[in-house]
């Protein structure tokens, strides 16, 4: 794991990562003590516009360009604690966006693949990435919808654009044991957090909070 380097130049958020981290995330019931570490390591101030810096840890989604958003830091953390990460497993995540829930999970996990379909957004999270040092993030522009089936089966699955049901290849692409979690339901209104779990090649399906996405697009 490569984890973020970022800090040769002194971090002046550092402060507000952690209170972010207590206040929004430990307050709500996060335990989990890496998925806790990378969301206080992680400087999601470099993965908003320049000009929404100051804005970044607070509690909420923010605008990315292309209509797009970064997540709340809340979902990013539910979401991260629900698929288990740790050292030794393989997370495909779709929707890349800023790259900020790929660089969380990249702090954690061996390998993370990641699939952006909005071209500049895709090349924009690609070079954030680079600057900061991660070189277990492998990130491309496509069409998430058909997964990654080169690098898969992968351990963990997240979906961070909604729809209204779980892409069957992503299901397929889920390894023994794996863990996908997706926000499924009206991708124009709310939708549920949905938890995919796979034992001994079976699928178990939880209903959890419900949650607002943007939808997941196609290519056509
Ligand atoms: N995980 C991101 C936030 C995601 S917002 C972050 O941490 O910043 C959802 C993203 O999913 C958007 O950038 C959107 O363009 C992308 N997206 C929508 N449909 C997609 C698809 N079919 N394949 C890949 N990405 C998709």
């Amino acid at each position: 794991m490569s984890g973020c380097h970022c800090s040769s130049q002194r971090d002046t958020y550092e402060a507000d990562r952690r209170r972010m981290v207590e206040t929004q995330i430990v307050a709500r019931g996060i335990t989990d003590a890496a998925t806790l570490r990378a969301m206080r390591t992680v400087p999601r101030h470099l993965f908003v516009p320049p000009e929404a810096a100051r804005n970044a840890y607070t509690d909420g989604p923010e605008p990315i360009g292309y209509g797009q958003t970064i997540s709340q830091p809340f979902i990013v953390a539910y979401m991260t604690e629900l698929v288990r990460p740790a050292k030794g497993k393989t997370a495909l995540e779709i929707g890349t966006g800023s790259g900020y829930q790929a660089a969380v999970l990249a702090e954690i996990v061996d390998t993370v693949y990641t699939i952006e379909i909005v071209r500049e957004l895709a090349t924009e999270a690609a070079a954030r990435l680079r600057i900061l040092g991660y070189q277990n993030i492998v990130a491309k522009y496509g069409d998430g919808y058909k997964g990654w089936p080169e690098h898969g089966p992968f351990d963990i699955i997240i979906v961070t654009a909604a729809a209204d049901h779980i892409p069957q290849p992503l299901k397929d692409q889920l390894a023994e044991g794996g863990r996908l979690v997706m926000p499924v339901g009206n991708p124009a209104t709310v939708q549920q957090l949905i938890l995919l779990v796979k034992r001994k090649g079976k699928i178990t399906e939880t209903h959890l909070e419900p949650v607002r996405f943007v939808p997941l697009k196609r290519l056509r």
